[in-house]
């Protein structure tokens, strides 16, 4: 089960195997005195009795997505933590490198070709970054394909067009019935060429309500609709779980004011 919470202008999404193994990519936005890692996921994580993760991923260094990061690096017994890009250091995150550090972990650099087997068929193929020339931390961001039997969802961070002409001239199979749009459906990421590739029936959104960035996009929202995809956005529905048996995903939202 995927759990895309609602974390604001932000990423925080929990997967689940049958067997338990659980893992968080990315951990929300934090803000004055608080972060989406305390407020939201935590206590997300404690409803599912879920105390421990096999692996943190943190696609990118940006404080929407690594905010929340030090909350449950101090709460959670996390395995092993993995990043996307190189343009991560001490200087610009201090307060995660040290609690890394007092809780002896490292961040694992991953990249295009590798994959990561955790359990009972659940495999996770990493499609970006890859070894091509890249402008900003964004276009480095993880890029994951969730497989599961005939199920794939596929995981951007928030990757743009450069990163995405990169996978597809890369040949990677891109194809999932679930993608979670790139960059909070930012006008700058899901080319049609891309979104054509993928091929989803389904694409969730991260979004904060009445974000300062317009995102998302009203081109990609267009993209979507043209292509008949269903779009489901944390700004709307809240909270949004996706589940697979291996063939169908079925796809739940928790709901939430308007
Ligand atoms: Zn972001």
């Amino acid at each position: 089960m995927v759990t895309f919470l609602d974390v604001g202008q932000g990423d925080a999404i929990v997967i689940r195997t049958s067997t338990g193994a659980a893992m968080l990519v990315d951990c929300g936005p934090a803000w004055d005195g608080d972060d989406a890692g305390r407020r939201t996921i935590l206590p997300y994580l404690r409803s599912q009795s879920i105390q421990k993760l096999d692996a943190l991923f943190l696609t990118h260094p940006d404080m929407d997505h690594i905010g929340g990061a030090p909350s449950i690096l101090r709460r959670v017994t996390v395995k092993r933590v993995f990043a996307g890009g190189d343009d991560w250091n001490e200087k610009t995150h201090p307060l995660l490198y040290r609690i890394l550090r007092e809780r002896r972990l490292k961040l694992t650099p991953l990249d295009r070709g590798k994959s990561i087997e955790m359990g009972e068929g659940v495999k996770l193929r990493v499609l970006n970054p890859g070894n091509d020339k890249r402008t900003t931390d964004n276009e480095d961001s993880l890029v994951i394909r969730l497989e599961y039997g005939n199920s794939c969802l596929l995981l951007t961070g928030d990757a743009g067009a450069e990163a995405e002409a990169n996978m597809l001239h890369g040949g990677e199979d891109l194809r999932a019935q679930l993608i979670k749009i790139a960059h909070h459906g930012s006008r700058f990421g899901s080319m049609e060429r891309f979104l054509k590739a993928v091929h989803p029936q389904a694409a969730i959104i991260l979004v904060g309500k009445r974000n300062r960035f317009g995102h998302p996009a009203p081109a990609v929202m267009e993209r979507l609709e043209g292509m008949h995809v269903r779009v489901y956005r944390t700004d709307r529905d809240g909270a949004i779980t996706a589940e697979t048996d291996g063939n169908v995903w079925r796809i739940r939202t928790v709901g939430a004011e308007r």
